[in-house]
This record gives structure tokens, sequence and C-alpha cells, in this order.
């Protein structure tokens, strides 16, 4: 059964399966075989089964250097977002070269796609309480909505003074954006995000189904590498690292098919016209 009260937003990022890796260079990245392309179209014929539309964070690289992919996720109705455009995190630049990167992406993404992009979701969530004057960098560039926020504390930083994992307006600056943060579930106490990434990949459907049913509000991030246990494995990435970034791939993309079975799920763009934003939590951030 398919609760309907719930919103479940189903959202991707379009990177290559060496883009996480902080080791790798972009010089090296032409280097290394493309893979995205090997489960984006089961993906989006799993989408059309059930009629959902999802939408697709994209990094201007890819943009550039893989156009089709970017094409073939519009010609199918989804929409288009934007994921920085070489993956660096945020809270690591500074506000130039943050807008340099994004202004660079953008154009990249709606040169391929001919519209105009509004969206954005910060590569590893690291829009953090130190990187605030993002929000100011987004506006200004014409995005309207972010997901950006991970809502607790992790090793890349978060931002725990968020409160509630729900869509909120957040006020920067005398500019608004629409945020939907990542939302988490809780297992003995501790805050788990769990749509995509390394405890997708780890935790056993059941699990992910009844975390999902505890939340009225739950919004995915998934990648064409969670899927795709072939991908070759960086030797440099040990330990704890190499456990969470290859675990559990091959039992993912039945996972994905469960979840698609039994929820409904929206895109970005029709949770924006499903929320009144007069209605939800208005959070000022200084
Ligand atoms: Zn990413």
């Amino acid at each position: 059964m398919k609760a309907k009260q719930q919103m479940n937003i189903i959202s991707f990022d379009i990177e290559e399966w060496y883009h996480f890796d902080i080791f790798s260079k972009e010089d090296s990245w032409k280097n290394y075989p493309p893979r995205i392309n090997l489960y984006l179209p089961l993906i989006l014929d799993e989408l059309d089964k059930y009629n959902t539309k999802a939408t697709f964070f994209c990094l201007g690289w890819i943009a550039r250097n893989y156009p089709d992919i970017l094409k073939q996720i519009k010609q199918r109705g989804h929409e288009l977002a934007c994921h920085s455009d070489k993956h660096f995190f945020v809270r690591e630049m500074t506000p130039e070269s943050f807008r340099k990167d994004l202004k660079q992406a953008l154009d990249s993404i709606e040169n391929v796609i001919g519209d105009k992009v509004i969206a954005f979701r910060a590569p590893a969530f690291t829009i953090t309480e130190n990187a605030t004057w993002a929000f100011e960098v987004l506006a200004e560039n014409g995005i309207e909505i972010d997901c950006s926020i991970f809502p607790t504390t992790r090793s890349f930083g978060g931002f725990p003074s968020f409160g509630e994992a729900k869509p909120t307006l957040i006020k920067y600056k005398g500019y608004e954006i629409k945020e939907f943060p990542i939302n988490t579930g809780t297992i003995f106490g501790k805050q788990f995000v769990f749509g995509g990434g390394g405890y997708f990949r780890l935790f056993p459907y059941w699990l992910i189904n009844k975390l999902m049913n505890q939340s009225d509000y739950n919004i995915t991030y998934l990648h064409m590498r969670d899927f795709d246990y072939e991908q070759p494995r960086f030797k440099h990435v040990s330990g704890m690292r190499r456990f969470k970034s290859y675990y559990g791939i091959k039992g993912a993309y039945s996972k994905f098919q469960k979840m698609l079975k039994d929820f409904i799920w929206i895109s970005v763009g029709e949770a924006v016209q499903q929320i009144d934003f007069n209605q939800v939590r208005h959070l000022e951030i200084k």
C-alpha cells in the first residue's frame, strides 16, 4: 500500500564514479572510463514504470563533457538541477570561488538543456553553518530552491542548528530560498541519513522502509555509483572510507526498485507546487 499523506521526493546526483574521491584531480578525470550511462537508462525506465518524475542534480562538468546524459534526462520529462561544477565542497571555498564555480555550472547545464536552472544541491551537503554566505550567492544567480542542508552533525560539517528536517523558507540578507533539507532517521538515538550513499547501501530494505514510514517527509540523493558494483575501486581509499564507499552496491538497485514500488515519489519541482511556503517554518539565518 502506498501512503498518500507523505511527501517523498526522489532525486539523483549526477556525477561520475570518481567525482567523490578527494584524491582524484580534474586533469585525471578524462583518463577514467565513463560509467554514468550504464545505470541511468535502467533508472529512467524504472521511473517510467510508475510515471514518476525525478530531479537530477548535475555537475556542470558532466554537462560539458557528456551533454547527452542531460539531454536524455530532459527528454524523459525529468527536472535538471545543479550540483556545482566540479564537486568542490562549498565550506572549503570562498564566496568568490563558489560564485565562479556556480556560474560555470549553470551556464554549462543551461546551454545543454535550453532551460533556466533554479534548484541546487551542494556536493556532500557542504553548506554548513560557516558557509551561509552561499545562500546569497545562490539567490544572486537565480537559484530559488536549495537541497544542501544536512540538519545534523557529520564528518563533512552539517548544519545542526537548522532544526527539524522539513521544507523550510530560509531568509538570508533579504533573500528567500526554499530549502529541502536531507531527512534523517533515528536508530538507537542516533541520526542517520539513508536516502542515498553509504547508509542507503548498508541498511537492509526493511529498515529503509521502516525509517521512511516513520517520517512524513523523505528525500533521496542517489548516485549512479550507488548501483554500479563493477566500478573500479580506488586503491588509496582505505579503512572506513573504503567500506562506506563500496559496501552494499550489489543489492542497491533492487532496493531502489522496491522503494519506487512501495511509495509515491515526486520531483523537487512538484513538491514546491504542493507546498504553501507562507505556511512552512521561516528560518532567518544571520
Ligand atoms: Zn555529489
